[in-house]
């Protein structure tokens, strides 16, 4: 009989405060020992002495679509497209699926399908909308991993955006739950004020739409949720931050004792507003990108570890939805959770040599298990935890391409990719390898602890 089912020889392990050569012995779904020259026999060694192993990237924030819009992405699609990209979790987000995740019966869909189709373990988020407050408990009780609102129109007409006074009404039963509240913070009333005078004066082109989404409109209802959050006692997790003030605001909060997280996405850190004029609707999202000195400012807070978790917000739709010649009716989402990540390692790397990665392995890991109740099996490469594991080869140069996605969109077309993925293991089964994803393979639904 062997030790190890699996051995993974002379790694350079990757983890939130250091790095350092070593072996690691797996056995079953766990990782059983982590240390140097680890001795004994196993079923299979792999020789990783070449390569970086980091634990499993967590993605918090995925619009797979499903059920309801599969043609738009889909579970199945996604997460494999996820799992080449360094991705062992994802946390779906309870919208633009039809029906959306607002109470028991479209929860128990979702998480079935998930099951069926996923094979990445996965999380589910539950909405917190004018229309379902009344159904929260039941989601808690059903295993959200914590509640989205919008508080701005979300872009579908069944995912209704929260004003003050639901999300204070929202964010008290997720308090009660102790479960995190996730907003989209943009001020509804200052953008609807300035689309409407850009239309009116004809605006279609890319800058009016940035024009109409100013960082202002994201201040101030950051200000909003983090008061709320500290009179209601409720954790806060403003997703996509896109600013360095933003950023600094939630900072402010949290001194002042709110229990508040930011997240960033990959794309504010990689692409800013000029390259709209190039790439065009495939780099539409809201917030909108920012400047290349904003985008510098952003990626100093980040490697400060002033930003908590960093989320792909992959959100595609189909190519037709991202063709009109006015910007504003373009379809707003980012396709990019294949490759986010891996350019993402690439440039931490060459910004801040050795830190840059743990940075990234907090952001990615070891802070979003914590955040969202599922520290004690995910986020680390220890003894005792899940061996969800990355192996991920530096200096590779290669194109971005062969797009796992429905839809072979993506803004990241044309980058190098010094950085890529070689292989992936998920609770100890290997799930991409070189280009190929396991098709048997199936993820497990993640309730998270309290
Ligand atoms: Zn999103």
């Amino acid at each position: 009989m062997s030790d190890w089912d699996i051995l993974f020889r002379g790694a350079k392990l990757v983890s939130a405060n250091d790095m350092g050569t070593a072996d690691v012995g797996v056995i079953g779904e766990q990782i059983a020992a982590v240390g140097v020259d680890l001795a004994g026999s196993a079923k299979q060694v792999v020789d990783a002495a070449d390569a970086f192993l980091f634990p499993g990237i967590i993605d918090a924030h995925i619009h797979f679509n499903e059920p309801g819009r599969e043609h738009w992405e889909g579970i199945s699609t996604g997460s494999r497209a996820l799992a080449a990209g360094g991705g062992t979790v994802f946390f779906d987000m309870p919208l633009n699926a039809s029906p959306p995740t607002l109470n028991r019966e479209s929860f128990i869909q979702k998480r079935s399908l998930a099951e069926q189709k996923s094979v990445l373990d996965f999380g589910l988020w539950g909405g917190l909308t004018p229309v379902n407050l009344d159904h929260m408990d039941e989601l808690a009780e059903s295993g959200v991993i914590g509640f989205k609102a919008f508080m701005s129109e979300s872009g579908t007409s069944d995912f209704r955006r929260a004003d003050a006074a639901t999300l204070k009404q929202g964010m008290k039963i997720a308090a009660k739950w102790r479960l995190p509240v996730g907003v989209h913070a943009e001020d509804n009333a200052m953008i609807d004020s300035l689309v409407r005078e850009k239309r009116a004066a004809g605006g279609k082109h890319w800058r009016d739409y940035l024009d109409s989404r100013p960082i202002e409109a994201e201040l101030a209802a950051i200000r909003v949720a983090l008061e709320l959050a500290g009179e209601t006692g409720c954790a806060l997790h403003v997703v996509h931050v896109s600013c360095p003030e933003g950023v600094d605001l939630i900072a402010q909060g949290k001194r002042q004792g709110v229990d508040v997280t930011a997240e960033t996405c990959p794309h504010y850190l990689l692409l800013k507003d000029d390259d709209l004029e190039t790439i065009g609707a495939p780099a539409k999202c809201a917030p909108p990108l920012r400047s290349a000195s904003t985008q510098e400012a952003l990626w100093q807070r980040w490697l400060a570890g002033l930003i908590h978790t960093l989320g792909s917000d992959h959100s595609p739709a189909p190519p037709d939805m991202k063709m009109s010649p006015d910007f504003f009716e373009i379809w707003g989402g980012i396709a990019g959770c294949q490759h986010a990540f891996p350019l993402l390692i690439a440039e931490a790397e060459k910004r801040a040599k050795g830190s840059g990665l743990s940075q990234f392995v907090r952001a990615t890991s070891l802070d979003v298990a914590r955040r969202f109740g599922i520290g004690e099996r995910k986020g680390k490469i220890a003894t005792g935890y899940d061996a969800d594991l990355v192996l991920v080869k530096l200096g590779a140069n290669q194109a971005v391409g062969d797009l796992l996605y429905r839809h072979p969109v993506t803004p990241y077309f044309g980058r190098r990719l010094d950085a890529v993925v070689k292989q992936l293991w998920v609770r100890g089964r290997q799930v991409y390898a070189d280009g190929c994803v396991s098709e048997t393979i199936r993820g497990l639904f993640l309730r998270p602890a309290r």
